[in-house]
């Protein structure tokens, strides 16, 4: 097929040294597709990774894990009728060989590569993927909305970790794209949902993505849940990744009852320990995503458990990806998902 030789591609060099440059389009192995990007989010990990306080980045390294694109060429063992469909991607390089890999808990392989991290990831025009990781976007979910797909697949597969019941009554400390993803998701289970947040507009903005209640984590210090919430919460997610937001959810806990870990933590943490043991509280860590994850957060989207759109504040082009960065770091900006469109898009 007749395509461009030569591609536009970021490279993060080195913390906060961002560039848009210009690469070959890299050739394809006998079980890959070629996607031609069409977006991309910005993560909060990419952000860890751009300020340099990601413990596993190996820079240079060109950012991007979230997207989705169609599929305009293929390798002679990928089958024909993949080609022009549009996809979303699991961004995992995994080894196939490893225990957790041979039981299915590939999200957890011991040689576990994250595009955008250890690999070259998605911001640039076309990026080769495994057949494997290719998900085909279902009627109904068009490339803006499979972006989301990625941070759905995370809350799913934590939902999935604190084994939630319907009905039953969550804490989710953290209200951004993951907190309002697994509010979302468990407002659709009939749990009744609490966010907590650390300024009034970020528990307002919980309320309109359908939580139950929420509360400024300021003004409920350390209280126990039985303090301020009508219920006691039966899981607690941490979406934060901060010392004082776990603590917070270790001193809340209820007695026997369990705290998920979501959020990613650039620094050690001092907690009351004696509490987890005092209180017999189960703390359970959550990594990533398998395929059976991906997909039912594509059927979350299709069915409109998950609004993609509500997420989505800000859309930049690829050349200006150093504003698209600047946008989400922003603490003073409220931005919640700021994407890139690389391609056309349709
Ligand atoms: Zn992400
Ligand atoms: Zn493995």
């Amino acid at each position: 097929m007749q395509r461009a030789e030569k591609m536009r591609q970021v490279i993060l060099k080195e913390p906060k040294n961002l560039e848009v440059c210009e690469r070959s389009i890299p050739g394809l192995s006998e079980e890959e597709a070629l996607i031609r990007v069409s977006y991309c989010g910005i993560c909060g990990s990419d952000i860890h990774s751009y300020l340099g306080k990601h413990p596993f980045v190996k820079y240079p390294v060109t950012p991007g894990h979230e997207f989705t694109g169609t599929v305009v060429d293929r390798g002679a063992r990928v089958d024909e009728s993949i080609l022009g469909r549009a996809v979303c991607v699991e961004p995992s390089i995994t080894c196939g060989k490893c225990p957790e890999c041979l039981s299915g808990k590939y999200n957890i392989c011991r040689n576990l590569k994250v595009l955008g991290f250890q690999a070259d990831g998605a911001m640039r025009e076309y990026l080769p993927v495994p057949k494997d990781k290719l998900h085909v976007l279902p009627n109904g979910v068009d490339k803006l909305s499979g972006a989301l797909a990625e941070p759905a697949a995370v809350a799913v597969h934590a939902i999935e970790r604190g084994r939630v019941n319907p009905d039953s009554c969550v804490l989710v400390i953290g209200g951004g794209v993951i907190g309002l993803a697994l509010t979302q998701i468990l407002r659709s289970m009939n749990c009744f949902v609490a966010v907590v947040e650390d300024s009034s507009e970020k528990a307002e903005r919980a309320l309109v993505f359908g939580a139950n209640t929420s509360f400024v984590f300021d003004e409920i210090g350390a209280k126990r849940s039985n303090e301020y919430l009508e219920r006691e919460p039966d899981v607690i997610f941490e979406c934060v990744g901060k010392n004082e937001t776990m603590e917070f959810a270790i001193k809340t806990a209820p007695n026997g009852k369990t705290i998920i870990v979501v959020g990613v933590f650039p620094e050690p943490a001092t907690l009351s320990i004696s509490l987890v043991q005092d209180h017999e509280l189960d703390i359970l860590g959550t990594l990533m995503y398998t395929a059976d994850d991906f997909k039912r957060a594509l059927e979350l989207i299709s069915s409109g458990a998950i609004e993609p759109r509500r997420f989505i504040t800000h859309m930049f082009r690829l050349e200006s990806v150093k504003e698209a960065y600047e946008t989400a770091i922003d603490p003073g900006g409220n931005s919640l998902k700021v994407l890139l469109e690389i391609g056309d898009g349709h």
